[in-house]
């Protein structure tokens, strides 16, 4: 569903009424006459450029570039631009702004390690994954002195930065794309370049910003199937074929020196469950154990002092030693012991409980019922679950604990302006074979930044119009309020229907999907589908959900609970988790609640996810946003390689073509009467000398009848609606 937005104030009566901008298609004879190029889809979907030698009906034959002549329908042509817009820097430059255009305009610059563009205000990066000679302290001074001008991370980070000094606002870079397409490498090429901007009196604090990557990756990235260094969340205790864990774990067991390996037990990561069920244990060209060295040296500029890198090191061993803490089943309904061995020892050694402790917080439930509690064994499941649930819950504080760490070692080594610049480097929309929770929570946050994008957007074009004087009468705009509605409403939006099943005992995935398609299916952006899968229409496209797993993953871990048993037992754990450990004690009459309800003072984990979500775009919305768009141009990690598809469905996704759809909606071509004149007022008979630039623009359209709505004279610029640059320049080669 669109909106639009309506101005009634307009400086020319004869300009205010908009109409339709004539279909292409009017035009064919046109381009038949003039041998203009076009686009035509082929029969492999691919876009190929050729020209029309005459239609009949509904059909066209057209002449492709490679020679051949075919036979089409009309429909599957689309006009191309003319020469001189090839490789423009802006895609709104394009007189024609249809995908084929966009893609090949991309492709154009790709080729020819030109991979950064503009959409209007968003800067598109395509990954060239390899080298590009486009980085580093040179490029930054022609930056900065202006010298260089063209598409780059530099030219948004410089903007951000004399912004932020010149409006005294805080500025915000937000990065989105899918896996592998960039987005952590564009971050760190934005602070190298704020951090360069510092001069020599922050020294010390740049490279420390610049060292913070190093530490944040270590513990935040691992090896996907998609890209080699994936910024990831939790993946501790299970991997999929061919992945890694996080990256820390292999420096460490590669790294660690011989005393550091002797006091943590350590041994080779082939023989931790944790890190062998994937059958991927290193990734080409890297070394995990220099890349270990590396760690060691960045802790100790973010200041961490030794003791405590020691502690982040025997927690990393602890989570390695409980992935190796196996159960017996001792009767008939699964109820386990903990086999004793050196994984029990040592993990609870590590996290400094007994092994006693630790053996019944793996394997015993304790009920708490007013001041009696009793003991009851685990089954097997239940174990498992409860071993790897501590596993994953010390990783989460231990990376929390190093995040504020780095936090308040840069704190103090800031030169205080109250001023920031906020480097946002979020998961893009995600469309797979089969999409769960976690899609469900990623694609959420996406339609949320998307209407953060499009608002922006919007006021934009609306300042920019206004700005110069232009009227503009309605402008049409994506609104997705109707999916975020469906999502967040207080009463029977999505996530409040799954708080409320996890809330049921008995309930099911199943009758979560039921619960759905019965409160829901009127909604035009909802469609239940079979086999407890649901639909949804995003932005960038439908979804389809598959239930199964929503319950359990929306329902609170209640590991801190755990924790609380440990560290009432005396246990002590690592100083990193002292302030860490919730101080509620149980309350009277409620159980130590593990067997997955909600209690009602706990937050699920999509009410969390939307808190979270609300706050950070409430941080956002203090700010001024700027937009970087990074494409993967192939699935293969390989530089040189474009593939059409793939590129086109992230330009959907990622609302590039919307973008461009938006302008195109307006008058897409803004030129200044200056460099119009210049290139065009040759066209005009008669005596130049004594007129302006605004006076022969107007005349150059008026002697080559260019239609009033096809234009609008601003105060510095005209504006110009699509394809009327082809027709100028298509008069200007005849002469
Ligand atoms: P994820 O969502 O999985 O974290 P991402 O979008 O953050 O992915 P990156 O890790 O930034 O992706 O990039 C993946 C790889 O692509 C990098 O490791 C690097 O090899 C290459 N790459 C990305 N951007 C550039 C660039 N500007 N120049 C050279 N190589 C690049
Ligand atoms: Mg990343």
């Amino acid at each position: 569903q669109g909106f639009a937005y309506t101005a009634e104030t307009g400086h020319d009566s004869d300009l205010t009424s908009r109409t339709r901008e004539p279909e292409w298609e009017d035009n064919i004879g046109y381009f038949i006459k003039k041998k203009l190029s076009i686009w035509c889809r082929l029969v492999d979907g691919q876009w190929g450029l050729g020209t029309i030698l005459s239609t009949s009906g509904e059909q066209a034959c057209v002449l492709l570039s490679s020679g051949t002549s075919i036979n089409v329908p009309v429909g599957e042509l689309l006009p191309a631009n003319p020469d001189i817009l090839e490789g423009v820097e802006d895609l709104i430059q394009l007189s024609y702004l249809n995908e084929p255009s966009v893609l090949h305009c991309l492709q154009y610059r790709y080729s020819r390690d030109m991979i950064y563009s503009k959409a209007g205000p968003v800067l598109v990066a395509i990954n060239p994954f390899k080298d590009t000679q486009i980085y580093g302290r040179d490029v930054i001074t022609s930056y900065r002195n202006r010298t260089a001008s063209s598409p780059h991370v530099y030219t948004i980070a410089d903007t951000a930065y004399n912004e932020m000094m010149r409006d005294d606002v805080n500025q915000s870079i937000i990065i989105s794309g899918e896996s592998g397409a960039g987005k952590t490498e564009t971050a760190k090429i934005a602070m190298q370049y704020l951090a360069a901007l510092g001069g020599s009196s922050t020294v010390g604090i740049k490279h420390e910003i610049l060292q913070t990557s190093c530490i944040l990756e270590a513990f935040g990235n691992s090896k996907t199937t998609r890209n080699d260094n994936s910024s990831r969340f939790s993946r501790v205790v299970q991997l999929a074929t061919g992945e890694r864990s996080f990256h820390v774990f292999y420096q460490l067991c590669a790294g660690a020196p011989s005393p550091l390996q002797e006091r943590l037990n350590l041994k080779l990561a082939h023989e931790y469950n944790y890190l062998n069920q994937s059958g991927c244990l290193t990734i080409d060209g890297v070394d995990d154990a220099k890349r270990f060295d590396r760690l060691l040296d960045a802790l100790d500029i973010v200041r961490i002092p030794t003791e405590d890198q020691e502690e982040v090191f025997a927690v990393l061993a602890a989570i390695l030693w409980l992935g190796n803490v196996t159960f017996k089943v001792t009767d008939s309904e699964n109820h386990v012991d903990v086999i004793a061995d050196e994984a029990i020892t040592t993990a609870a050694r590590l996290m400094g409980c007994t092994t006693n402790d630790l053996v019944l917080a793996l394997s015993t439930w304790k009920i708490v019922g007013g001041t009696d509690s009793i003991s009851k064994k685990l089954t097997l499941q239940q174990a498992t679950d409860t071993r790897d649930a501590l596993a994953k819950f010390l990783y989460a504080r231990l990376f929390d604990w190093l995040v504020e760490q780095i936090n308040k070692s840069l704190e103090m080594g800031k030169q205080c302006t109250g001023k920031s610049i906020n480097i946002l480097d979020i998961y893009g929309f995600e469309s797979f074979q089969k999409n769960r929770f976690e899609q469900f929570c990623i694609n959420y946050a996406n339609e949320r930044l998307q209407q953060h994008f499009n608002r922006h957007l919007f006021k934009l074009e609306l300042e920019d119009y206004e700005a110069d004087g232009i009227d503009w009468t309605r402008i049409d705009f994506e609104d997705n309020e109707d999916c975020l509605d469906l999502i967040e409403k207080k009463l029977f939006g999505i996530l409040s229907l799954l708080d409320e099943e996890s809330n049921f005992p008995k309930a099911t995935d199943l009758t979560f999907a039921n619960k759905l398609k019965q409160h829901l299916n009127a909604n035009a952006c909802f469609r239940g589908e079979r086999d407890g899968a649901f639909s949804l229409c995003h932005y960038a496209g439908e979804v389809l959900y598959d239930t199964s797993g929503f319950l359990e993953k929306n329902r609170d871990p209640v590991l801190p609970d755990l924790i609380q048993f440990l560290s009432s037992t005396g246990c002590k754990l690592p100083r990193l988790f002292a302030s860490r450990i919730p101080c509620q004690s149980p309350k009277a009459g409620s159980s130590l609640n593990r067997m997955g309800s909600i209690d009602s003072h706990k937050q699920s984990v999509g009410a969390k996810f939307k808190s979270q979500l609300f706050k950070l775009m409430h941080q956002l919305e203090t700010t001024k946003p700027h937009f970087i768009r990074c494409i993967k141009p192939n699935s293969k990690q390989l530089p040189g390689l474009y593939e059409e598809d793939l590129v086109l469905q992230q330009l959907r996704c990622c609302g590039v073509i919307e973008v461009v759809r938006i302008s195109r909606s307006g008058y897409p071509t803004r030129m200044p009467h200056q460099e119009f004149a210049e290139r065009y007022g040759f066209l005009l008979m008669g005596d130049l000398v004594s007129k302006d630039p605004l006076s022969i623009s107007v005349a150059v359209l008026q002697q080559f009848n260019i239609h009033p709505e096809m234009y609008q004279v601003g105060f510095t610029k005209l504006y110009l609606r699509t394809g009327q640059i082809a027709t100028l320049e298509d008069k200007r080669k005849q002469l």
